[in-house]
């Protein structure tokens, strides 16, 4: 196969991104939660096992939590009462682990919620769908919980990572609205979202695959506002 020259023909494509990162706009909350009711808040693999400890935590997944955190806080002000967290919770011989390194197992602390969620005093309201995939849409209870709460039309996908977990959430809420014709509003704050890096050098040194998180969340941010997702840098007062 011959392969396309990607470094000199997307040049012109990767400044545009670039650009186009730098100029996201700022989301009021306020004026996304006209009705308060009719919002979640959802933050997928917000856990121990992506923040801070296992084969798949990352620094730069880490440094989300306090985005997250401060968004929550702000919902709950504003009176966002559902708050869904479908997060990683495996078998112990999960098939996901032919392609990841075993993380996240059930009943271990990497499986659960970061402590500054847990910390909140709404935590108790939340919703934790437990997942097997990087799909939230299967075999988490997701599905019944969009069926159960029609008037839900406004989601905010948080969490990680960008280009797996957040991406498969948030275009499968558009896209099923899209499928059937429903009003909703899907919006993503790049501030509470991202990736892990993984360099060239150190695939090649220990195998595996490498992974460059700033163009991969990049070109995922990128992808889901192509899709209408709105792609805001972040959500304020
Ligand atoms: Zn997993």
């Amino acid at each position: 196969m011959n392969s396309p020259l990607l470094t000199p023909n997307s040049q012109a494509f990767l400044t545009y991104l670039e650009e186009w990162l730098l100029k996201l706009p700022v989301a009021s909350l306020q004026e996304m939660a006209g009705n308060p009711a009719a919002m979640a808040l959802l933050a997928v693999d917000v856990t121990v096992g992506f923040c801070s400890q296992g084969a798949l935590a990352s620094p730069r997944v880490g440094a989300i939590v306090d985005p997250i955190v401060r968004l929550m806080n702000l919902a709950h002000k504003h009176g966002v009462k559902h708050y869904i967290l479908p997060q990683d919770t495996h078998e112990e011989d999960a098939v996901e682990f032919g392609a990841y390194p075993p993380h996240c197992i059930r009943g271990s602390e990497e499986s659960e919620t970061v402590p500054e969620i847990k910390a909140l005093p709404f935590y108790n309201q939340m919703t934790v769908l437990p997942k097997n995939s990087i799909d939230s849409r299967y075999n988490t209870g997701l599905g019944e919980w969009l069926a159960q709460h029609p008037e839900v039309d406004t989601f905010i996908v948080t969490g990680d990572c960008t280009d797996l977990c957040v991406y498969q959430l948030a275009m499968f809420l558009r896209i099923e609205a899209n499928a059937y014709q429903r009003k909703r509003r899907v919006i993503v704050p790049a501030d509470c979202v991202d990736t892990y890096d993984r360099p060239v050098g150190a695939a090649q040194k220990e195998g595996g695959f490498p992974h460059d998180g700033n163009l991969m969340h990049a070109i995922f941010l990128y992808h889901m506002a192509l899709n209408g997702i709105e792609v805001v840098e972040q959500i304020q007062e």
